[in-house]
């Protein structure tokens, strides 16, 4: 395929330096919206179909494994289109449709299954399948290639053990999710369990490495890697191994970064390993055929509590570009213009982020209209916050007929809060998924499926094979367990080979020694099928051998056959696998479930509206954007109220719900919620008063009348005055509050100031009560008394 000349035109001149830049480093940094992606994802286009790259030599990084498939299906579309042209002389759309498929799979097959276009852990725990087996630790363990990769529910059920059962603590002292956390933070930065050992000074730290290396141990027996894993171990390995790392070196020509503020340490290493081979010298580097590209927006990074470091970002010019500034450098770009979100929308966010002191001022100009103001609506709870937002979304869908249910996301600050919207949309029959809410691959049945599935790529996993032995019943209780696994533990032998051996099974198991010896025999009977079968084959044969199906079938209540469906859905997932993939092993399929997000992957559906995190909500984009729950102490979060760094860090999470807005967006927050339990007064998040008033309205517009303007003026002329009245208050009031003043509450007592946030109208105070912990309280409205 030769390039036609409009191939390019679909980009600003910018966009288009930065994507025909061949060799060499390149940083291309930008806002929101400003078509990083975009130019990410034709640089790869232009690399294959300008420059002849092999598409095997290419290695793009995204944040998301949706945001790998989009990518993708973009690059698969130009491609289709080039080559429409081409050979047909016309557009892609003016052909029939059976020879528009046939260019598309033609066009799949031969440029897109080699791309590595994947998210960190994916392309990583692919070259660790390839690799794995030339690395080991410090004590010498060491994996193969059909290791299992252990979630986060597995991962903190070893610590778990760990600390109950191996060194008799205490879990409510040593709470496992907290330790794994601690233990997952050591490892995103580099650390081993003797790194860590010596780094702590008390305690509570030494046990934390103590169980840090027991956990190795497990990991290491189980033949399993954790995700975190799945960035540390090529990195140790490239460190011990230069042929491993040259290979890969020599294979990836061409790397390419999306979202570059939101790596860690880790993953830049890999990336630099990668890039560099190891050569430390800048002088040595050979930048003939080879090159690194990164796109990011410091003002996106909000992933920091995963040891994200926006100063890589910051860094790279020096790292790896010539170092110069602006005008002189070669290898940065800057991006200006804003393709996605109306004017009004794009200033809010340019105005939000300006309160940040940590930040590089950069040029964000709009290519779109005004378009309307933002809506901020104040709800009486999170119950009549929903309603408001379903009722708009109700009557937004009766006004256009164009838009369809897909056009809408919800953004909120935690999980917690999608349980209203839920209930409002499907009171309403209105189709929403939850994009990374309980993961389909989380879900009970799929993890039990799969479980005998890792038990028979990797016999060493006897997590799995315990999650099963007795799902669904074969007679096996927990005596008889406990038996094989302490035999197992003494012998210093893995779980399966005493379950594979008939002799020991009878003599441990007694009367439950049939069960044992049957469950044996099935994952016997398909370890020895997982070579010639295919892995749809085997998921099929194993789900009817195991009883599984049959004994959801049996149970025949609804909630058992919606069970059904999702072990049914999981073979779709299966096939999809096997049609869209070069490595079509039941280990590779394995892997891919282990890092799939959600169901959303399997079914991409542009009828339903998104109920999302704002962490989750990064790089993507949508018509109307409805931002809830703007509230202190909500989000901003409680725990960044007293640490500046981490309010910075909320405000740009902010920033990053905002910029997803392309027509229209809504901001709401409500006067009291019930959250975790108890209900609390709440307050309006500092967020939107950071926001220009202009653009802001508090009553709903007649959408579709170009009339709303006046009411919208009204309406904001009597908040000036009531603001103006605030601030009397305030004055009056402007008692000068500091922290460890006592005050006198009126329902809740006497309390003491521990935090004072903002100044003048926008002050509000953090209180701790006795008996009933801290609250934020404004002091405009709550009439405190000070005691003295
Ligand atoms: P984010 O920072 O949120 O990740 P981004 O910089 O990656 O944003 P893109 O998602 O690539 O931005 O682009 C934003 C929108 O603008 C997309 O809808 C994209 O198709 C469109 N766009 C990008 N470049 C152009 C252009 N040159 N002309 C018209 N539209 C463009
Ligand atoms: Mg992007």
């Amino acid at each position: 395929m030769t390039p036609t000349t409009d191939f390019l035109s679909h980009l600003n001149p910018s966009q288009r330096q930065a994507v025909q830049h061949f060799c060499g480093p390149l940083l291309v940094i930008a806002g929101a919206g400003s078509g990083k992606t975009r130019a990410l994802t034709y640089r790869i286009a232009n690399l294959i179909l300008k420059h002849r790259v092999d598409p095997e030599n290419i290695l793009a990084v995204t944040f998301t494994n949706k945001a790998a498939r989009e990518m993708k299906e973009r690059i698969q579309k130009l491609f289709a289109q080039q080559l429409a042209m081409q050979e047909y002389g016309q557009p892609l759309e003016g052909l029939p449709a059976h020879e528009q498929t046939s260019l598309r799979s033609h066009v799949y097959k031969t440029y897109i299954k080699n791309l590595w276009i994947g998210t960190f852990h994916s392309l990583f725990s692919r070259i660790l399948r390839f690799d794995v087996e030339k690395y080991y630790d410090e004590k010498g363990h060491q994996w193969n290639r059909n290791f299992s990769i252990f979630d986060e529910s597995d991962a903190q059920s070893l610590v778990k053990e760990i600390v109950t059962k191996q060194l008799n603590l205490d879990d409510k002292k040593f709470e496992p999710r907290s330790v794994r956390y601690a233990i997952s933070n050591a490892k995103n930065q580099g650390l081993s369990p003797q790194d860590l050992e010596k780094e702590q000074p008390n305690y509570r730290g030494r046990v934390i490495a103590e169980v840090y290396s027991h956990y190795q141990d497990r990991l290491a027996v189980n033949n399993a890697l954790d995700f975190d894993d799945l960035i540390l171990v090529p990195v140790r390995l490239f460190q011990q191994n230069e042929q491993v790392l040259g290979y890969w070196h020599r294979r990836f020509h061409h790397i390419l970064v999306d979202e570059y503020q939101d790596t860690n340490r880790i993953q830049y290493e890999l990336i630099r390993l990668l890039v560099t081979n190891g050569e430390t010298r800048k002088s040595e580097w050979d930048w003939r055929n080879r090159s690194v590209f990164v796109v990011g927006d410091a003002d996106q990074s909000i992933y920091s509590f995963r040891m994200a470091d926006f100063t890589i970002l910051l860094n790279f010019q020096e790292d790896f570009g010539d170092g110069l500034l602006d005008e002189d450098t070669r290898t940065m770009v800057k991006l200006e213009e804003n393709y996605r979100s109306r004017e009004n929308i794009l200033q809010a966010a340019n105005q939000l982020i300006e309160n940040n002191t940590q930040r590089i001022d950069k040029v964000l100009k709009p290519t779109r209209g005004a378009g309307e103001q933002i809506y901020c609506y104040k709800a009486d709870d999170e119950i009549a916050e929903a309603e408001f937002v379903v009722n708009q979304l109700r009557s937004l869908e009766r006004q256009y007929p164009d838009i369809k249910w897909g056009s809408f996301a919800i953004l909120y600050r935690t999980n917690a809060q999608s349980r209203p919207f839920e209930e409002s949309l499907v009171r309403w029959g209105i189709p929403y998924t939850i994009v990374g809410g309980l993961k389909f691959y989380d879900r009970k049945e799929i993890k039990d499926v799969l479980a005998y599935l890792r038990a028979i790529v990797n016999p060493f996993d006897t997590v799995s094979l315990l999650r099963v032995i007795n799902t669904p019943r074969r007679g096996i209780g927990k005596a008889t367990i406990d038996a094989l696994v302490t035999a197992a533990q003494q012998l210093s032998l893995p779980l399966w080979e005493i379950l594979s051996d008939e002799t020991s099974v009878n003599t441990l198991a007694g009367r439950s020694a049939k069960g044992v010896n049957s469950f044996a025999q099935l994952i016997g009977h398909w370890q020895e099928q997982v070579d010639t079968l295919s892995p749809s084959e085997i998921v099929q044969g194993v789900m009817e051998d195991s009883g599984y199906i049959k004994d959801l079938q049996n149970q025949g209540t609804d909630e058992s056959l919606d069970r059904l469906q999702n072990v049914q859905e999981l073979y779709n997932a299966v096939l999809q696998f096997e049609e869209e993939n070069e490595d079509v092993t039941l280990g590779a399929f394995l892997a891919s479930t282990a890092l799939t997000s959600d169901l959303d992957n399997l079914k991409e559906g542009q009828a339903a509206v998104s109920l999302l995190t704002l962490h989750a909500s990064k790089g993507l984009e949508f018509p109307v954007v409805f931002l809830v729950g703007l509230e202190q102490g909500l989000f901003p979060n409680f725990r960044s109220l007293d640490n500046p760094d981490s309010l910075e860090e909320e405000r740009r999470l902010c920033y990053v719900g905002i910029t997803r807005a392309q027509e229209l967006l809504y901001l709401t927050h409500t006067r009291e919620r019930r959250l975790y339990g108890s209900r609390e007064p709440a307050i309006s998040s500092q967020f939107l008063s950071e926001l220009p008033e202009e653009l802001l309205a508090f009553r709903l517009p007649s959408h579709g009348s170009k009339n709303h303007s006046t009411g919208v003026l009204a309406q904001r002329s009597s908040r000036r005055s009531t603001q103006a009245g605030m601030d009397s208050v305030s004055t009056n009031q402007a008692q000068n509050w500091t922290v460890g003043d006592r005050i006198l509450h009126k329902t809740f007592g006497i309390g003491e100031i521990t935090h004072v946030f903002g100044s003048g109208s926008k002050i509000s105070l953090a209180i701790k009560f006795p008996s009933l912990g801290q609250k934020i309280i404004d002091p405009k409205i709550a009439q405190l008394q000070r005691m003295d």
